[in-house]
């Protein structure tokens, strides 16, 4: 009886046990990603690799497993030296994959004189960097019906050389032909000009995953359209790289451009988070992907997007 007991309860907890994210965990991390000992994360730096490490230390503790290799680090040639992105995947019920991404380099430290010389990049992207680890953090003890994938891309700022790196990696085809959607989270840091729990899309208008997700999302989450379609967004970041690919790929973001006096400033720091709404979307989010399935959850791209 004993046994039993044991058994069922395992199973109860596989199926059911979810993590929230709390407020603290994001604090942790960022605080981690976004400190001055990190120097602002600029690929080809100690501080660089410091970040990729981390990044997979979390990845590891949330019993990701490799996507390729024997680590989770997956290299690639950075002007003649090796630089890493970060890939975790977490098995589902079913070989079909949401992929979550974002990118943890920034631009380093510049030289001047006097005042705060380390852009720490703490919405830039530390943020989105959190949002996928606190994605993971939600489904540690699950099995989802998607497998996920869990990629934190490096290079970001020199030209999305990490994304581009790992989307042609042979290695990741078997990955890459299983991708449903993917969603890269770029700056969520702060809150959106739709106000809480409020995230926008870039290239809403190429697919029809906004309106999919909208249909599953739960306690008011809503993904709203790109406000500013007409700076092409979706064509300048990460996500690009896999709509070259022709994967469903859209970036997830929060900043207000309006308002935003912190983009590639060194005050792009933790004085600016706000802990509470990024809680509140992370967790949100995972809720939301817990319902969805391959069935029911299967967007297309239409004919106004470009694939070159
Ligand atoms: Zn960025």
């Amino acid at each position: 009886m004993k046994k039993l007991t044991f058994v069922l309860l395992s199973l109860f907890s596989i199926s059911t046990f979810a993590q929230e994210v709390s407020e603290e965990r994001i604090k942790t991390i960022i605080s981690v990603l976004a400190s001055d000992e990190m120097k602002g994360r600029e690929i080809g730096t100690p501080e660089n690799d410091k970040s990729a490490q981390y990044i997979a230390e979390l990845f590891e503790k949330n019993n990701l497993e490799y996507c390729t290799g024997n680590s989770y680090l997956v290299p690639f040639d950075y002007k003649g030296k090796t630089a890493y992105n970060v890939c975790g995947i977490k098995k589902g019920k079913s070989e079909k994959v949401l992929a979550f991404s974002g990118h943890f380099d920034h631009i380093g430290t510049k030289n001047k004189s006097g005042g705060d010389h380390i852009y720490n990049g703490a919405d830039d992207n530390a943020s989105g960097i959190t949002a996928l680890v606190g994605i993971s953090d939600y489904f540690k003890d699950k099995e989802p019906e998607f497998s996920m994938v869990f990629m934190a891309f490096n290079g970001e700022e020199k030209g999305m050389l990490g994304s581009k790196a790992i989307s042609e990696d042979d290695n990741m085809n078997r990955i890459n032909e299983n991708i449903a959607a993917l969603f890269n989270f770029e700056m969520v840091a702060t809150e959106s000009q739709f106000g809480k729990n409020a995230v926008f899309i870039t290239g809403d208008e190429f697919s029809d995953l906004d309106e999919l997700f909208n249909k599953y999302a739960v306690d008011g989450l809503k993904i709203h359209p790109d406000p500013y379609a007409k700076q092409q967004l979706f064509y300048r970041s990460d996500n690009v790289s896999y709509v070259k690919k022709r994967i469903i790929a859209h970036s997830i973001s929060t900043v207000d451009m309006t308002k935003a006096k912190h983009y590639h400033q060194p005050n792009d720091d933790l004085s600016i988070v706000n802990f509470t709404n990024m809680a509140q979307i992370i967790n949100n989010f995972s809720k939301t992907v817990d319902k969805l399935t391959p069935k029911n959850f299967s967007p297309k791209y239409n004919n106004k997007v470009k694939f070159d």
